[in-house]
């Protein structure tokens, strides 16, 4: 089912339709242009799941499949840059260049950004753009913090006697990629069942909140970074994808509420707790905010 509600600053709901048609507010949260981009950037109209809902928890895509929903207008601005940035890099191709196109198979369909000479005049490069945060921008290059010694020791207090440590930045960790990589080697599964031959997957990560300190802090130095996204077996895709389509299916065939997203797709619970749109109608996230509110003892 669509989104059906905004979320308005005063915390009432109010129906998409005629907040666009009337504010019930002294003054608009928001330009009517943007409201109108929001709610027609949330409008779905797919008649299998896609690429991105199927790397989304099981549960989360069921809710928003089988109930009316509402989002904050102001929780969604970030994804509506993405959008803009999109737009901005479609409208300027040649003709070498695929842009948004979407290509389906028997489990999902997908809409890649672009495709061709993105990179230099030779390469067959899928390209993916991304506005993201410096914490997810840092985890993506393998950037962490670790604790190494300073050489001298604690002379008293309650650390009396143990090594100094500050703390290191490296560079050489994992790339915490998985999301985009999943969705990268789907677009590239359909074009090449299509007869393209892609070379490489390259992200285009643009930093949202580049140039504050804790970007800095976290080592992101510059406000966009070229990613690249190494293959995955098309096997394993296939099974990966079927797999979590199947699980969507049977549950919207039984009315059944899938099991709890994974710890991973829920963001270890921070997703439950703020940003997930169904989260009003989750039980896990109802116990969640119970357990917050109970005063620590
Ligand atoms: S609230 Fe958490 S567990 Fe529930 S659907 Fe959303 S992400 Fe999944």
């Amino acid at each position: 089912m669509p989104i059906a509600y905004f979320i308005c600053p005063d915390g009432k709901k109010a129906k998409i339709l005629s907040c666009l048609n009337k504010c019930h507010m002294r003054e608009r949260c928001m330009f009517l242009p943007t409201l109108r981009a929001i709610a027609s950037s949330s409008d779905r109209k797919l008649f299998k799941p896609s690429v991105t809902e199927l790397i989304t928890g099981t549960r989360e895509i069921y809710l928003k499949q089988t109930n009316e929903y509402a989002i904050d207008p102001f929780k969604t601005l970030f994804a509506l840059h993405g959008q803009a940035v999109h737009y901005m890099n479609y409208k300027k191709h040649g003709d070498t260049i695929l842009a948004e196109v979407r290509l389906e198979d028997s489990i999902t369909s997908g809409q890649f950004d672009m495709f061709g000479c993105v990179l230099n005049n030779e390469d067959s490069i899928l390209g993916d753009l991304k506005v993201t945060s410096s914490y997810k921008l840092m985890r993506a290059l393998g950037i962490y913090k670790k604790d190494v010694s300073t050489g001298e020791i604690y002379k008293s207090g309650l650390k009396k006697g143990q090594p100094k440590l500050k703390k290191q930045t490296c560079f050489n960790g994992v790339r915490h990629v998985m999301d985009w990589a999943l969705q990268l080697n789907y677009y590239r599964m359909l074009l090449e069942q299509n007869k393209y031959e892609v070379k490489e997957m390259v992200i285009q990560a643009l930093c949202r909140d580049f140039s504050t300190r804790t970007a800095a802090e976290r080592e992101i130095t510059r406000p966009l970074y070229l990613i690249k996204i190494n293959r995955i077996s098309d096997i394993w895709l296939k099974r990966y994808f079927q797999y979590k389509a199947n699980k969507l299916q049977q549950a919207l065939k039984n009315k059944q509420l899938p099991p709890v997203c994974t710890a991973k797709e829920r963001w270890y619970d921070r997703k439950c707790l703020g940003f997930c749109d169904v989260s009003a109608m989750c039980p896990y996230a109802d116990v969640l905010e119970k357990q917050q509110e109970q005063p620590a003892i």
